[in-house]
């Protein structure tokens, strides 16, 4: 029985009708067969496997990280993990002020929210926490070992939220990552963890930015941290572009564009839409990339503690004496406390009914603060399509919606290419069925075709 399977099991024992009668979460769709060898050129190019992602458009998530847009203030995000009648406590990487949209925000607001409801709860409480993310099996991962009464409740039928590793020995030499799976040098808990589990990573830094004439010059991000330091001295916050803009650069300059497609890549937002006074993170020029089974990192956050899969939660009525949960499927369990960990677009939704309503700070903030578009295409080809040892690869000049790749050949031995875009470009590629995303992909991957002179 494997590890997931237990999980499954522990959440049957507890509302096993729930669980029997729900929907499980569409699968990632690999390409079926493997074709035979084909010629790295040319139109009969065909991966030997295919997975994307479609967070935009997955209910249970409905973007795939937390910005904030122009004119907000990061303090909407401490709003929103306000705890709410000593009842209520918010975890997730929106409550983040420091690392939000990130694996690492998620998994500290997650230890905070436990360490606010400890802070409150008496001995043996019943305590529930929604969503088994990173955050969610942080805080579970706090709390498992303090005598409280806890579940977790997760409506998906996995563990994991916006990281996915797809594990598949036939398809993929490496697991497929169609979430978070790069993580910065300052993301020592998560580093930490993935060493315990002696989790493979790799470190991608040599970049190769192409044109569809050929190799050009990395492009210089002064003029984007040059646009924030000016606009950081205007009274009233403005738009990235519009900061990008009055300092003499243009968004629209082949360079510039593939620079900007990289950070909309990482954060999810456009710079139309991004302040300039909390702007999008630029990705540092090194990136260590997750290349073992992230699922494992959920496992063991969550060992001894009790998660009932497919189980949404449709309703949140509190009071000053508790909370009582409504499942999607009617039925409704007390607790003394809940901790909240579902993504800012599933609250932007109303995907969960709060009775009362939540307070006018909560609501400012989910109603502020916006949700980014990120999506990723895997890609296996039978032999690397170009000659080079760069890792991360940019499209400049190209018209194509996939312009940031990163190449795992050199670090895995195997053909694998992963394709990211965010922003607007995202919300179209989650839109596309499977055929017509893997024709972008392919498509988007025309400028890299030719040998590298
Ligand atoms: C494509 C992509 C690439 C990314 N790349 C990176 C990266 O390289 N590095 C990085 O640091 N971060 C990255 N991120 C962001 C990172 O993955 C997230 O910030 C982090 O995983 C969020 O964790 P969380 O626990 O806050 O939310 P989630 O993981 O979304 O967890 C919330 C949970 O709540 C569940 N839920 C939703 N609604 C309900 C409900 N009604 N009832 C019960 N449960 C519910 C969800 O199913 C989910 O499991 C990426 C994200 C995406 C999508």
């Amino acid at each position: 029985m494997t590890r997931r399977t237990l999980l499954v099991g522990a959440g049957a024992g507890v509302i096993g009708v729930l669980l029997a009668s729900c929907t499980p979460e569409p699968a990632p769709t690999p390409t079926p067969d493997r074709t035979p060898s084909p010629t790295p050129t040319g139109d009969s190019l065909a991966p030997i496997a295919f997975a994307r992602s479609a967070w935009s458009t997955d209910p249970s998530a409905l973007g795939a990280a937390s910005f904030t847009p122009v004119g907000v203030q990061s303090a909407a995000r401490d709003a929103l993990a306000t705890p709410v009648r000593g009842r209520l406590f918010f975890a997730g990487e929106a409550t983040d002020a420091d690392a939000p949209g990130t694996m690492a925000g998620a998994l500290r607001s997650g230890t905070r929210a436990a360490e606010e409801l400890l802070a409150a709860a008496g001995a043996g409480e019943r305590v529930a926490i929604v969503g088994a993310g990173l955050a969610g099996a942080a805080a579970a991962s706090r709390l498992a070992a303090t005598g409280l009464a806890l579940t977790v409740f997760e409506s998906r039928d996995r563990t994991g939220g916006r990281i996915q590793s797809v594990v598949d020995d036939e398809r993929w030499p490496v697991p497929a990552q169609l979430g978070g799976w790069l993580i910065g040098a300052d993301d020592t808990e998560l580093g930490e963890q993935l060493n315990a589990l002696d989790i493979r990573t790799a470190v991608l830094e040599s970049a190769l930015w192409r044109s569809p004439d050929g190799v050009v010059d990395a492009p210089s991000s002064q003029p984007v941290i040059d646009a924030i330091a000016a606009a950081e001295a205007l009274p009233a916050d403005v738009p990235l572009a519009q900061a990008l803009a009055d300092a003499g650069a243009d968004p629209a300059e082949p360079g510039l564009a593939a620079l900007l497609a990289y950070v909309a890549a990482s954060a999810g937002s456009d710079p139309d839409q991004a302040s300039s006074w909390f702007p999008p993170t630029l990705p540092p020029d090194t990136r260590t990339a997750v290349l073992g089974d992230l699922g494992a990192v959920l496992a063991q956050l969550v060992d001894g503690v009790r998660v009932s899969l497919s189980s949404a939660v449709s309703r949140v009525a509190y009071d000053d004496a508790g909370v009582s949960l409504g499942i999607a499927t009617g039925e409704s369990l007390s607790f003394d406390r809940v901790i909240i960990t579902v993504p800012l677009g599933v609250l932007q939704s109303d995907g969960i009914e709060f009775a009362p309503k939540l307070p006018f700070a909560q609501r400012g903030a989910i109603a502020d603060l916006g949700m980014g578009f990120i999506e990723t295409v895997w890609l296996r080809f039978d032999e690397p399509l170009v000659d080079t040892d760069a890792t991360i690869w940019h499209a400049v000049g190209a018209e194509q919606t996939i312009r940031t790749w990163f190449n795992l050949a050199p670090v895995t031995g195997d053909a694998i290419l992963v394709g990211i875009v965010g922003g607007a470009d995202a919300a179209e590629f989650a839109a596309l069925d499977d055929e017509a995303a893997q024709a972008a992909a392919m498509a988007a991957l025309a400028p890299f075709m030719q040998p590298i002179a």
